[in-house]
């Protein structure tokens, strides 16, 4: 179970076995994740290889924070991105990233098709500041059959919204976001500052068409997701070199009737939680989202 307390709206998780996970490594010949080492990976749920090497690995979580048989049921696994080490996800060629998107969302639906996960979240941590333990580029799933209480709020606003203005609430404001506004948009996706925007230089990745979860995405949108992530973390690394970041996929909960609109987050770590933030999750951002699209714009026009 999720440890909660209704009254104080908090909830955490107790995961012990992380302590034991290994810290952070420059050298791929203790990597678990670098080829060579696949005796440190007790199960391959899916894997795309190319020649000698894969492209995607998911795998399970040797220190997971849930499973199908601890007290928190559900899944935590591990995306292996790149069989390079120290490859940067920016580098990565266009046809990977969309092997890598479409790969986790086979993944996303598989894991979907259980009717007791009522949530899956899937995210990046690049990056110690970001939270990375080890190096070697990768990502997680993690699907609880419990919803965390701030995305279970989030769900509950954004409906109240829809049921009053009757429209979802992204897609009103991506209807009445300016040009000027909008730091790159392909076929498919824009790419906004949210308002209010948490973190420094945050982005959101938003698909143009309304979809509730990641599984609902059609493949010329996880192609053009591809392109687009790959261009926006490139314009990061000139605004900071080795940039750190997070990125969070923003799904609807499964197997309930509360709409959402499935969207991207990309958040640099430039700054560090501070005591007021840690007491309120009111978040102190030096920069206006407007001065991050201007600076994001002249790096995408260079
Ligand atoms: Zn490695
Ligand atoms: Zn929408």
């Amino acid at each position: 179970m999720i440890d909660e307390d209704y009254y104080l709206i908090k909830n955490c998780i107790i995961a012990e076995n992380r302590k034991a996970r290994p810290s952070i490594n420059e050298r791929s010949d203790s990597c678990p994740f670098c080829p060579g080492h696949e005796s440190d990976i007790e199960q391959v749920h899916l894997e795309v290889k190319q020649e000698n090497d894969f492209l995607v690995k998911i795998v399970n979580n040797k220190y997971p924070i849930c499973s199908y048989n601890q007290g928190l049921y559900g899944v935590h696994d591990v995306v292996i991105d790149t069989s390079r080490h120290l490859e940067c996800p920016k580098d990565f060629t266009t046809p990977h990233w969309h092997i890598l998107l479409d790969a986790m969302q086979t993944r996303w639906r598989q894991i979907a098709q259980d009717p007791k996960i009522g949530f899956i979240q899937i995210f990046k941590n690049y990056g110690k500041s970001a939270g990375a333990s080890i190096s070697h580029s990768h990502w997680q799933i993690v699907a609880l059959s419990q919803i965390p209480y701030q995305m279970l709020h989030q769900y509950e606003h954004y409906n109240a919204y829809q049921d009053w203005a009757k429209k979802c609430y992204l897609c009103h404001k991506l209807q009445e976001t300016k040009k000027e506004d909008v730091i790159f948009e392909n076929d498919t996706w824009i790419a906004i500052a949210p308002t209010p925007s948490e973190f420094e230089h945050e982005t959101w990745l938003v698909p143009k068409v309304h979809r509730k979860h990641y599984g609902d995405l059609q493949p010329q949108e996880l192609e053009s997701a591809g392109e687009l992530l790959k261009i926006l973390l490139s314009a990061y690394d000139k605004l900071k070199q080795n940039c750190e970041f997070n990125i969070c996929f923003m799904s609807g909960g499964l197997h309930n009737s509360l709409d959402y609109h499935f969207h991207i987050k990309i958040i640099p770590r430039l700054t560090q939680w501070a005591g007021f933030e840690l007491a309120t999750h009111c978040y102190i951002n030096t920069i206006h989202p407007k001065i991050h699209v201007r600076l994001m714009q002249s790096i995408l026009r260079e």
